[in-house]
């Protein structure tokens, strides 16, 4: 079975869409896809299709949607990483297209006493996004916050349940901390490379962020940030 396309909802018009065109080429050039076969396209947004193809040519693909289903793919919880923005990019990255096959709702990149990196190349990441969706077969795409600080993202989220990743001793292990959530909203943080400063942590938990563990070894952010959501979403 093949991934799913995408196409935003400007693409649809009732029944019919019209493929964005680096997709009109996936169909034809790989998929060889043909007039009146069926392709499975997500908007983005929660909506999921099958669609038949009515015209197929590498520069436009035409389908009218046969079915349509939200959420699709999509997890029960919703959960927020804010993850302290890494000096390597590309590990960044790598933790943003895992973050969206284990269903994170939305990504903060964080600036934070100790990240080294001032910025996200955002296109670039909300692209990675997009073919992981695709691929994962999930029909949301993350949302992506500009860089905020952790004072910003404490202040502006709606989260009930709020943890700050950890690896110190007055931490409690993740798992046991999890175990009554029941569809609830989760915020998750996650320090950069030199980890989360004293005062951060204790902002943090005046935020309502309770200290978690997730092993005895120190991980890297990125992978803390995969084992993390793992742990949330599975
Ligand atoms: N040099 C830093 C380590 C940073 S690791 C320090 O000594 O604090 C980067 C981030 O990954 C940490 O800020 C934390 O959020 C997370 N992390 C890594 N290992 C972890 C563990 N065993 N438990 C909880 N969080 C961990």
């Amino acid at each position: 079975m093949t991934t799913n396309f995408y196409a935003p909802p400007s693409a649809f018009r009732g029944q019919r869409v019209v493929l964005p065109d680096d997709e009109a080429r996936h169909v034809c050039s790989v998929l060889r896809a043909e007039a009146g076969d069926e392709i499975m396209v997500v908007d983005g947004e929660g909506v999921w299709s099958r669609v038949r193809i009515d015209h197929a040519a590498p520069e436009q693909v035409v389908g009218t949607v046969k079915e349509r289903r939200t959420d699709v793919g999509e997890p029960d919880v919703s959960v927020t990483v804010g993850m302290g923005m890494l000096t390597k990019r590309d590990r960044f990255e790598t933790f943003v297209e895992k973050a969206v096959e284990l269903g994170v709702a939305r990504i903060a990149p964080l600036s934070t006493r100790h990240t080294e990196q001032a910025s996200v190349r955002a296109d670039r990441l909300r692209r990675i996004m997009i073919a992981a969706v695709k691929q994962c077969r999930r029909s949301r795409v993350p949302a992506l916050a500009g860089p905020k600080s952790l004072d910003e993202l404490l202040a502006g989220t709606t989260a009930e349940r709020r943890f700050i990743c950890h690896g110190e001793s007055d931490a409690v292990p993740l798992g046991p901390a999890l175990e009554d959530i029941d569809g609830e909203e989760v915020l998750l943080l996650v320090g950069p490379e030199g980890g989360f400063a004293p005062v951060e942590v204790e902002r943090a938990q005046a935020a309502g962020c309770i200290p978690v563990h997730l092993g005895a070894r120190r991980l890297r952010a990125e992978t803390a940030g995969i084992a993390a959501l793992t742990r949330v979403l599975l």
